[in-house]
């Protein structure tokens, strides 16, 4: 059976896992989290970042320093992980979902402004697959309206828009280090404070709100508790098994963009004829090879398509259920129907993509898929 995913390992993580456990200092901020966001602020250029244990963390770590209340309004894709929803309505925020474009599943961006009220206080951003949202649009009208703009960047490691990294571009950022993303901690994820207004307060947050770290730099003597905040950092095993992966990005990144492109090349006559829909990059979006995915003619065809490959031993997956038709949030969703959302959780279709994906299997799940549409 080709897997869906498989966790890729450079071969020094227990190496570093190894040292981490023996330096005496296992509990968070540490050595290793130090080089790792070192690594982040050097290559991206990102102000100030903070290794979390999940991206879910990070984004509920976004939603305490936009200051979200009761009833603030918070418009989010509603094709994305319940995660860049859940973590503002743990705060009290309504969430006002929008829908997908027809040209990909990331937010529409023409149609946010229609959305915003008085109440809206941020945006989140989803770029799906690692392929840029139009963000000079969601900025000028985060300015316009005085609204925060926090981009959800768990597929976004490496990819840029307009010669931006992704994730540095919002007020805020979050990443997943989760094992099914292109580098991995098991668990982990990361903040990302690009507004230099929230660099101090993201801090003590993050130290279950205390300034422990302004204490361990020695800028003030005794640390006490600041402000609300919960235990976000990881400790440093995570951090050192992250700091291997990082060693290694562009061995990853470049096997990665590699095998989407090889898909893409080999799938091309497939959209030619009309029978499935390829991802569309646009000019200022660049490729991370993080997700390869197909789009399909209807449902049905869809899981007919996977049974098919299932069939042929590859696992291909479907994706997200639209959040405004969740169980949980169907009856507070007053905004109709977002027919784009529902057309991807319908039709899209995930292939296999994993760093150890061989050349014979890439070609096998390429042959597959021509054969079902035969
Ligand atoms: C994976 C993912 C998350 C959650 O990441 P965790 O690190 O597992 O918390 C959030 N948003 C998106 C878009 C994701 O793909």
């Amino acid at each position: 059976m080709i897997p869906f995913n498989k966790p890729f390992l450079t071969g020094k993580e227990a190496h570093y896992l190894y040292q981490a456990v023996y330096s005496g200092k296992i509990s968070g901020n540490g050595i290793y989290t130090q080089k790792c966001q070192k690594f982040f602020e050097e290559k991206y250029s990102f102000k100030k970042t903070l290794l979390t244990t999940s991206c879910t963390d990070a984004l509920e770590m976004a939603a305490i320093l936009i200051d979200i209340q009761p009833d603030d309004e918070v418009i989010i894709p509603s094709f994305t992980f319940v995660s860049s929803a859940n973590a503002f309505v743990l705060r009290g925020a309504n969430i006002i979902f929008a829908d997908s474009s027809k040209e990909s599943p990331n937010i529409d961006v023409e149609n946010i402004e229609k959305l915003i009220t008085p109440r809206t206080k941020a945006i989140v951003i989803v770029h799906y697959a690692g392929i840029a949202v139009d963000m000079d649009k969601v900025m000028e009208l985060a300015k316009k309206y005085n609204i925060f703009v926090i981009e959800d960047a768990a597929h976004s490691i490496d990819s840029y828009y307009k010669g931006h990294a992704l994730g540095g571009i919002g007020h805020l950022g979050t990443f997943s280090f989760h094992e099914t993303k292109n580098v991995i901690s098991g668990e982990g994820g990361m903040l990302v404070v690009n507004d230099e207004r929230f660099t101090k307060r993201a801090e003590i947050i993050w130290e279950k709100g205390t300034n422990r770290s302004a204490f361990h730099r020695g800028e003030v003597n005794k640390y006490g508790w600041m402000d609300i905040g919960s235990s976000f950092l990881p400790s440093e095993i995570v951090a050192a098994f992250l700091y291997a992966q990082l060693e290694n990005l562009e061995t990853i990144q470049h096997k990665r963009i590699w095998i989407w492109n090889r898909y893409f090349n080999d799938l091309k006559k497939l959209e030619d004829a009309g029978k499935v829909k390829l991802p569309v990059v646009p000019d200022y979006a660049t490729l991370n090879g993080h997700m390869f995915y197909l789009i399909c003619n209807s449902y049905s065809e869809r899981n007919n398509l996977i049974g098919f490959l299932r069939d042929k031993g590859i696992l291909s997956v479907f994706h997200y259920l639209s959040l405004h038709k969740s169980p949980f949030y169907k009856d507070k969703h007053k905004r109709g129907e977002l027919i784009w959302s529902d057309y991807y959780e319908r039709r899209l279709i995930r292939l296999p993509l994993f760093w150890e994906l061989k050349e014979e299997e890439i070609d096998y799940i390429v042959k597959s898929v021509n054969e079902f549409y035969r």
